[in-house]
């Protein structure tokens, strides 16, 4: 029940996460004014302006200028509902909840942005390293487990530091927007445990390192092509969270080493 509740919930905030993916970027705000057809300007019907649903009862087209609308509204729904959906039937009805729908949002608003324009936009990601300490302080008042927050703090800063190094080693290769989405996710990948920060850290180089090499091998995009590091670093913590220390305990025994308590 509070998946599906859930999942119902993320379709709704993902038409609030459509509505930022495109203004965020244009600086426009994301309140007013009402959502317009970007090709004949009129503004949307309440009716056409459901989830999902109006995509496909309108077949995909602006009821006025019959201008296709892209499937990237629907899938960016479904893909926050699905989000939501398993968050909620992994930490279940609890105080953790909110801190883990949080990541869960700013996880596709900034993935599909920064596939689009190449940037993480400073206004989602600094209010994160207000919004997220305090969810995550709600979280250990939950658990009891004040030590996770602690962790969190230095996972934060360590991740944070690890990112600007690179940055600064090789500034053409990460953006600083990458070097600030990390602490944020630090925060979130230590206060899970160490395991789970390692694991998260780990896949957005290994997810985005075999990208790029086929980005490399199969299209046109040159070396010289800054590919959005983002996603990977969102895919991996997100990976991280529900894989959980499973996958660190394995990789660890790969290389002949007891697993991480
Ligand atoms: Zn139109």
């Amino acid at each position: 029940m509070l998946t599906i509740t859930a999942g119902l919930l993320g379709i709704l905030i993902g038409s609030f996460l459509n509505v930022v993916v495109h203004r965020v970027p244009l600086g426009r705000s994301v309140v007013a004014p009402a959502s317009r057809c970007p090709g004949c300007d009129t503004p949307l019907l309440r009716r056409d302006n459901v989830p999902v649903l109006s995509w496909l009862a309108l077949r995909g087209r602006c009821r006025h200028c019959a201008r296709p609308i892209s499937p990237r509204y629907v899938v960016v729904e479904l893909l926050t509902g699905a989000l939501f959906a398993a968050v909620a039937w992994l930490v279940g009805w609890s105080w953790v909840l909110p801190a883990h729908l949080y990541l869960a949002a700013i996880a596709v608003a900034l993935a599909a942005i920064d596939l689009d324009v190449k940037r993480l936009p400073d206004v989602i990601v600094l209010p994160s390293y207000v919004v997220a300490p305090v969810l995550l302080a709600v979280a250990s008042a939950g658990t009891g487990e004040w030590s996770a927050l602690g962790r969190a703090a230095l996972g934060g800063l360590a991740l944070w530091g690890f990112y600007y190094a690179l940055y600064r080693v090789k500034p053409g290769g990460m953006g600083f927007g990458d070097v600030k989405l990390a602490g944020v996710l630090g925060l979130y990948l230590a206060w899970w445990g160490w395991p789970q920060f390692l694991v998260g850290a780990f896949l957005a180089f290994l997810v985005g390192g075999v990208v790029s090499v086929a980005l490399l091998l199969f299209s046109d995009a040159g070396r010289k092509t800054r590919i959005p590091f983002g996603p990977y670093m969102l895919a991996g913590a997100l990976a991280a969270l529900f894989t959980g220390a499973d996958l660190a305990g394995w990789y660890l025994q790969i290389f002949g080493l007891s697993p991480v308590a």
